[in-house]
């Protein structure tokens, strides 16, 4: 997976003050090594900052806000900048596809920004509009010219490849936002479905809810969930978060997937029946048709259970 990088947009200082924070000199030299053509630097900017852009031989430009930057404002539906690659990044290291598209990529003070871009899922749906974004937009004539605003999409529906709801072209269409039923997401019907809802997608995974009824099939006895049941229900989140993230029209296809293998499944509480579960996913690594997820179960914030789940995805 490989992501170009032209433009570098940045808050670097927090608020009110004009100070550098420690990871700019390191990024702006990964940046430099990466080919980025131009910064543009929001808020109130120090003049080191100034002054190591200049030293590093890339164009810069202030505004003291992203709302003040024209290239990026609510009405740009035909916005190339991500498409051509930009990254946004926060006083705090916080990494972001632009400054209103919030889906966290990493932060530089844990990974070098090359590693962040290059590894990056949801940068990589963003360069490829014509293969990833849905629905209205997809069907759209001007597609090929204008993928909508991703900040906007983002903001109104969760999902950063949805259509955007405010073009004009899309008045009137129905907003599908996240929260969605996680049921057509998944293969399984009636009383195999083991999950509820989609609540997020972000990058490499999302977060899944799931409340087991007490007329659930997987009630053991003492009024709790069955371990195996808690595997599935980790299959099936994963498996749905990566239908919905490439369904790109109303109907998801179903593609062939499987289980094929768990490491470190550790339960350190059982769930009662009834309780609200939270399923986090995360991508760990892909090798041809295989990737490994890890999987965390919450409840009240309490970490349940875990495990790396080895998942077949044939048609990734
Ligand atoms: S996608 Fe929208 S929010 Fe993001 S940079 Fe472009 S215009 Fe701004
Ligand atoms: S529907 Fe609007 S935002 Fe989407 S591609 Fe068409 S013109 Fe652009």
């Amino acid at each position: 997976m490989k992501a170009g990088l032209q433009t570098l947009l940045l808050s670097p200082c927090a608020d009110g003050e004009a100070k550098a924070p420690a990871w700019f000199t390191n990024t702006l030299a990964q940046a430099r090594s990466m080919g980025v053509r131009r910064i543009v630097l929001f808020g109130t900017v120090s003049e080191t900052c100034r002054e190591q852009c200049r030293a590093a031989g890339i164009e810069s430009a202030c505004y003291p806000s992203p709302d003040a930057f024209p290239a990026c404002s609510r009405e740009r539906h035909d916005c190339t900048l991500i498409r051509e690659g930009c990254c946004y990044i926060a006083a705090d290291g916080s990494v972001f596809p632009c400054p209103r598209t919030k889906v966290v990529l990493g932060n530089v003070l844990e990974t070098p920004l090359d590693e962040i871009v290059a590894e990056s899922e949801v940068l990589d749906d963003l360069r490829h509009p014509e293969e990833r974004i849905k629905d209205a937009c997809a069907s759209c004539p001007d597609f090929p010219s204008c993928c909508g605003c991703r900040g906007n999409a983002y903001e109104q529906t969760g999902d950063y490849l949805a259509a955007d709801p405010f073009c004009p072209r899309n008045k009137g269409i129905p907003r599908k936002a996240l929260p969605v039923s996680a049921a057509p997401y998944i293969p399984h019907k009636g009383r195999a479905v083991r999950i509820d809802r989609i609540l997020e997608i972000g990058e490499k995974g999302g977060l899944v809810e799931a409340v087991v009824q007490p007329e659930s099939d997987v009630c053991t006895r003492d009024g709790k969930v069955d371990e195996c049941a808690l595997l599935e229900m980790m299959a099936q989140a994963s498996g749905a978060l990566y239908l919905f993230r490439v369904t790109r029209h109303e109907k998801p296809e179903e593609l062939p997937g499987a289980l094929v293998g768990v490491n470190a499944f550790r339960v350190y509480e059982i769930p009662k029946i009834g309780q609200r579960l939270l399923l986090r996913v995360r991508k760990q690594i892909r090798f041809d048709v295989f990737y490994l997820v890890l999987v965390r179960v919450y409840a009240d914030r309490h970490l349940l259970a875990e495990g790396t789940l080895k998942l077949y995805e044939g048609a990734i």
